[in-house]
């Protein structure tokens, strides 16, 4: 339960929690410690609540977890809220606003659920039924990488539309001003009413950056070829520790020695 404890982990999935041939092993054991502990593993990502669902499953969790990068909050566990909190605006209202935009910059930015099968696993690596997990998506637009050098021009276009628009590593999305990975931890602390909650935030991507600037320790994670550089950049003012090995390598070597630090165990 949330309210047990003062000490939350809040984590990024792709590539953060599991590296990109989808591998939760490596931090299985830690994230049982953390159980035993009872200190809540709140993921925080932008899959959808039913890519969620199997993960959870998988390593038994039964926390709150935040989906469309930010967009929304799940959990059995929010009785107060009939079980989710909503953030972001709706798909088909997100779709128009990236047709207008696409417009705008005489580009035709493609929606994520636009692509194929065949497309779609080339992008993600998903298969078959997983991709209908992917694509049953409410209240964010995760669109293909736009080229360069029309991201100027998208950025203007996203304050003019009120809209955010974060570059991934695979796509970028597009998200209500209401919705981040951030606003999303602040509504579930809100949810929560306990004082003081100490978070701890990992992440791997700018789109973490959110979920970093409301955490109170941070833990970025590199992939096999490095961290991501723009986010170095964009936290370059802010403590964090920066993990030694990638992956869910990474996240239990970090979380381990914070459990020890922080004299939890
Ligand atoms: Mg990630």
């Amino acid at each position: 339960m949330i309210e047990n404890s003062s000490v939350w982990v809040v984590s990024d999935v792709d590539g953060t929690l599991m590296d990109h041939s989808y591998d939760l092993t490596p931090a299985k054991d830690t994230i049982k410690t953390l159980q035993k502990l009872s200190i809540p593993i709140i993921l925080c990502t932008s899959k959808t609540a039913s890519e969620v669902k199997v993960i959870r499953k998988e390593l038994n969790l039964t926390d709150p977890y935040i989906v469309e990068n930010g967009a929304a909050i799940h959990g059995e566990t929010l009785k107060k809220v009939n079980g989710k909190i909503i953030l972001g605006k709706k798909y088909e209202l997100l779709e128009e606003i990236l047709n207008s935009i696409s417009k705008e910059i005489d580009y035709k930015l493609t929606p994520l659920n636009s692509l194929n099968d065949q497309e779609a696993t080339q992008l993600t690596g998903l298969k078959g039924n997983a991709l209908n997990l992917m694509r049953d998506r409410h209240w964010s637009m995760p669109f293909l990488n736009p080229p360069s050098n029309l991201q100027e021009k998208i950025n203007i276009c996203s304050k003019k539309y009120n809209v955010d628009i974060f570059k991934g590593n695979r796509m970028s999305h597009l998200l209500s001003k209401n919705s981040n990975k951030g606003k999303a931890i602040n509504a579930l602390k809100n949810y929560s009413n306990i004082q003081n909650i100490k978070i701890i935030g990992l992440g791997d991507s700018p789109n973490d950056l959110p979920l970093f600037l409301n955490s109170d320790i941070r833990v970025v994670i590199p992939g096999v070829d490095g961290p991501n550089l723009n986010l170095l950049e964009q936290l370059k003012d802010l403590d964090f520790t920066l993990a030694s090995e990638p992956n869910g390598y990474g996240w239990k070597n970090e979380i381990n020695k914070l459990l020890n630090t922080l004299e939890l165990i």
